[in-house]
């Protein structure tokens, strides 16, 4: 795919470009040190390329590497790898009895959640009930909010991600900018997606407030993180806002996502305009009558965006209702989805709507990616020692063990698909000859079959070898 313009703030070549200035005098920006590293290990494997081997015939990467930067000069054989002039002079990394992969994507979570830490739940108490939980453990002072945002970012290296989509939620009832700045400095890569509400007699004053919000920044990229929008859902905003953010989108050429077809809630709101997210919503004196006529139509919520989905080019998270109707809609609009499996089974979203249909997305040629939702609806085992914080590998193992999913499929899923749905070239997360990856991982893995299947099949974490660790 063909990286869009705004999408790679990772090249090499533009670190050196700025020790010169337009004169060609040298100024005063320190340029790093290049090195060159061969690794070595058992198998790698990326969306891209899949070399196996073992102890007494390695498989080898071979990589130029600055502070911010890493280029892939050969990958092979360690014998294919050596042939390169560049091995002579390089520094030397071994891995036996590991599997190489480019860093993961996770394409979804809430690092300003991150300080609630993991917390049970009965879907059979509803999501609403989750939701009032979470609004009364929302931050809204700044530097608190940037401290959960930092040790979400710390989760998300433990797990083996250096590209994030994150969600900067609301503060205080306002869009908040905080998490973007908190996560710019953590130097992952990634879409800080600007969150906001807006519905019923709220929804022109809040159109109105991330409008100004996004027409006071400067520039949309800081570090190596863009800002992005997300209207929350459709359930939560109304479809002049969902048009309003596509306007602003756009105009500023900022990435999009929202949630759609979640939750039970979610889908009676949408068809019938009743339930208990209508008693939400009156219960806070924001509902009134024109709002009444734009919801209750029978739809599902994946066919009341229709017009959003097919004119946006927004990517769409969660979708655990998907009838053969919604899938069509989904597939001529090509929009890509983000699914969260653990968070799904966390709300009990089967029960509802049955096995979530993933598979017939990749069937119909949709690009499916891989997110954690908060570290809240995730098992508590992720926080321990030797858990795997906010990584999306353990999303994808999760899936592996439940449906036996094909592993190469689950690595493009944590890989490629994921940062397409952020706008970053597949350079960023694979580990093919010229690429650009984001960092590399080395997983202890082993077993038979195909080195991502071995990855699949391991519990072990992953470890940061070069790149944003
Ligand atoms: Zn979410």
């Amino acid at each position: 795919m063909a990286a869009k313009p705004h999408a790679t703030p990772m090249d090499c070549q533009g670190y050196q470009a700025h020790a010169h200035n337009a004169a060609g005098e040298r100024n005063f920006v320190q340029r790093s040190a290049t090195s060159t590293t061969l690794i070595t290990a058992d198998a790698v494997t990326c969306a891209k390329v899949s070399i196996p081997g073992n102890r007494q015939a390695p498989a080898a990467l071979l990589v130029e590497h600055d502070a911010q930067s890493r280029r892939i000069l050969a990958v092979g054989t360690l014998a294919d790898v050596q042939a390169h002039p560049a091995t002579d002079s390089a520094a030397r990394i071994d891995r036996p009895g590991c599997v190489l992969m480019p860093a993961h994507v996770n394409a979804h979570t809430h690092l300003d959640l991150t300080h609630i830490g993991t917390q049970p739940h009965d879907p059979g108490a509803g999501f609403t009930s989750w939701i009032g939980m979470v609004l009364a453990n929302r931050l809204s002072d700044p530097a608190q909010i940037r401290a959960s945002v930092a040790e979400g970012c710390r989760l998300l290296r433990k797990g083996g991600v250096g590209l994030v989509g994150d969600i900067a939620g609301v503060a205080g009832g306002q869009p908040s900018l905080e998490p973007w700045q908190s996560l710019a400095e953590s130097g992952l890569a990634g879409v800080s997606y600007l969150e906001f509400f807006a519905i019923g007699t709220r929804t022109e004053a809040s159109i109105e407030r991330v409008a100004t919000i996004v027409f006071s920044v400067d520039a949309f990229t800081r570090g190596s993180v863009r800002l992005g929008l997300q209207p929350h859902a459709p359930n939560t905003v109304a479809p002049e806002a969902y048009e309003a953010a596509s306007v602003l989108a756009r105009r500023f050429k900022l990435p999009l996502i929202t949630h759609l077809a979640e939750s039970p809630e979610e889908s009676e709101f949408i068809a019938e305009g009743t339930g208990p997210q209508l008693e939400l919503l009156q219960n806070l004196g924001i509902w009134n009558k024109l709002s009444t006529y734009k919801f209750g139509k029978g739809l599902s919520p994946v066919w009341h965006l229709e017009r959003f989905i097919r004119s946006s080019g927004s990517s769409v998270v969660h979708v655990n209702e998907c009838s053969d109707a919604d899938l069509a809609i989904l597939a001529d609009a090509r929009t890509r989805v983000v699914y969260c499996p653990r968070a799904s089974a966390y709300f009990g979203a089967e029960r509802h709507f049955g096995p979530h249909r993933y598979r017939d997305m990749l069937a119909a040629g949709l690009e499916v990616a891989l997110g954690t939702d908060s570290v809240i609806n995730l098992p508590s085992g992720v926080l321990d020692e030797a858990g795997l914080g906010l990584g999306t590998l353990d999303e994808a193992r999760f899936l592996h063990a439940r449906d036996g999913t094909d592993p190469d499929t689950l690595v493009r899923m944590i890989t490629t698909h994921g940062s397409r749905v952020l706008g970053f070239d597949d350079d960023s997360v694979t580990l093919a000859e010229g690429a650009t990856p984001i960092g590399i991982l080395a997983i202890p893995a082993s077993g038979e079959g195909s080195p991502a299947k071995w990855v699949m099949e391991s519990k072990a974490a992953p470890e940061f070898l070069l790149g944003r660790n």
